[in-house]
């Protein structure tokens, strides 16, 4: 049995704030939101990593954040919102089950989403395409 809290959410080992349920996917609140209405999607078994769902798991978590986020959006009285997925420690996952976070927005809520971004220096662009391309 996996030793993780949203696996133990799932089995109701602990309580939470259910927003939707199918037979392979859950929708629940987050338990320290950035804003009201922030839910979690995730899938029924447990999953690590993004690329470790498989597909049709993944296509029914993205189907159900696509029913969910407009009733999210409604009820937050919402702005915007954010679809997020982060994948790895270093990129901020703290649990280690595959989720989509669904955060309504507003105008000045201080949740900052900010790309440190870049220029690619020459040649650069083409390299890491190429890879990327050879790895596919
Ligand atoms: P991440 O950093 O993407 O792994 O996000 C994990 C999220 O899970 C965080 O936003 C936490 O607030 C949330 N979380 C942790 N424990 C619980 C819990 N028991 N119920 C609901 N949400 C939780
Ligand atoms: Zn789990």
């Amino acid at each position: 049995m996996v030793d993780c809290i949203f696996c133990k959410i799932i089995r109701e080992e602990i309580p939470c704030h259910k927003v939707y349920e199918s037979d392979e996917i859950l929708a629940f609140l987050d338990i320290n939101p950035v804003n009201n209405g922030h839910t979690l999607v995730i899938p029924k078994k447990h999953y690590e990593n993004f690329h470790d769902v498989p597909d049709e798991v993944l296509c029914k978590m993205m189907r159900t954040a696509k029913k969910i986020a407009p009733a999210i959006f409604e009820s937050a009285n919402a702005q915007a919102y954010n679809i997020m997925l982060s994948n790895g420690k270093i990129a901020g996952q703290e649990i280690p089950h595959a989720h989509f976070h669904i955060i309504p927005r507003f105008k000045g809520d201080k949740f900052e989403v900010h790309f440190n971004s870049k220029k690619y220096a020459e040649n650069e662009a083409e390299k890491i395409t190429e890879k990327i391309k050879k790895n596919l």
